[in-house]
């Protein structure tokens, strides 16, 4: 095979039907703003996620960053480091403390157990990453939240239209926040939405995604310029129509990858919440014995480009040097070192799929 095979590939809608879907925004000229397409994704992602209330912006780190503000969050946010740059760099930019909460390393999500000591009394919220659509333990999490009077936003980026024991996961905790970067499970190009109960909110976030402007004589809220364009809003809703055929792709390759690797003693699969109702969003294989850069060295000379997903650790970035205590979350880090991120995306085939593990297999 000649062909490259990246981690990912965004999902596209068929062309004409972009094309159809954008043809009124020509004729309206209504291009941002909360236009008609941004009230229609709204709504319909209402639907999808089960959710109380939907609040859309130009990306997920702007919307993580905002909850944050709207919240009123002060002092020091308990999150984890094993995840994307943006969730702990939302809590920098927005001038309070990432205290990093090592993970359990059967789900790679915070580890609850260990969430009660790192609680102080500049604590004001818990930050947890549905990492990989891996769900955290919600139930726990709430509990502690209520006993020590703590806001609770999830990182749900990954986590988009899924469940646990039935229901929907942006109804957990204060707010949730998704991405719709191109690269996740449904995109609308770069966007992202905040879920919430509180419909108190909603009038705060947006003003502050709009520059705090509150009509032609008053800017109420400090803001920042978060909206969600027409076109954008278009491509969601084009996406949202072709969501399920997406995940069902897929799944069938998730078990295309279980049947050819599972089981191998040389490495480690996930995926393995049984009251869980996954979106297939990533496949990372943990590697034990045999060394994740050499694994990905021999795919990438194969044109097979996995990715060190998530790595290193947020408490190892050089631009928080000296801010952390080195090893302070050592599960966090020794999967960081020996993960890896294989391709999936829902025009990857079982031949390409079997290219993949016959290389991982040759290595191991
Ligand atoms: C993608 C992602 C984000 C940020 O979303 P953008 O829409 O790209 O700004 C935040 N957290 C995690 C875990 C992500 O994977």
């Amino acid at each position: 095979m000649n062909k490259r095979i990246n981690v990912t590939s965004p999902s596209m809608p068929p062309y004409e039907e972009y094309i159809e879907e954008i043809k009124d925004i020509w004729e309206s000229r209504w291009l941002t703003n909360n236009g008609a397409k941004h009230k229609a994704l709204e709504k319909e992602l209402c639907k999808y996620l089960d959710a109380q209330n939907i609040t859309l912006f130009a990306n997920g780190h702007l919307a993580l960053e905002i909850a944050i503000t709207a919240l009123n969050l002060k002092g020091e946010i308990i999150t984890t480091p094993f995840t994307f740059a943006s969730t702990s760099q939302a809590v920098v930019r927005c001038g309070l403390t990432p205290v990093f909460c090592d993970i359990n390393p059967d789900t790679l999500t915070i580890d609850t157990k260990k969430i009660e000591s790192l609680i102080t009394e500049k604590t004001s919220a818990i930050l947890p990453v549905h990492v990989y659509g891996n769900i955290c333990n919600v139930y726990e999490i709430d509990k502690i939240a209520k006993k020590h009077n703590l806001k609770v936003i999830y990182d749900a980026a990954h986590a988009f239209g899924e469940k646990i024991d039935g229901q929907a996961i942006g109804t957990f905790g204060d707010i949730s926040m998704f991405s719709f970067h191109a690269t996740k499970v449904f995109h609308t190009v770069e966007g992202g939405c905040l879920a919430y109960k509180d419909k108190g909110l909603a009038k705060k976030l947006e003003l502050i995604k709009q520059f705090g402007i509150e009509n032609q004589e008053d800017v109420t809220e400090i803001g920042t310029n978060a909206k969600m364009t027409e076109m954008h809003a278009a491509m969601g809703l084009c996406n949202l129509r072709h969501i399920d055929e997406t995940i069902a792709k897929r799944k069938l390759l998730v078990q295309r990858y279980f049947q050819r690797l599972a089981g191998n003693k040389g490495l480690r699969l996930y995926y393995n919440q049984k009251n869980v109702e996954y979106n297939y969003s990533y496949f990372p294989v943990l590697f034990k014995g045999v060394s994740r850069d050499l694994i990905a060295e021999a795919l990438a000379e194969k044109s097979v480009f996995a990715r060190k997903y998530f790595y290193p650790p947020a408490n190892e970035y050089k631009a928080y040097s000296k801010m952390f205590k080195l090893n302070e979350t050592p599960i966090s880090k020794k999967i960081s070192y020996n993960i890896l991120t294989l391709p999936l995306y829902p025009d990857l085939t079982f031949e390409e799929v079997d290219f993949i593990c016959d290389i991982i297999l040759s290595v191991i």
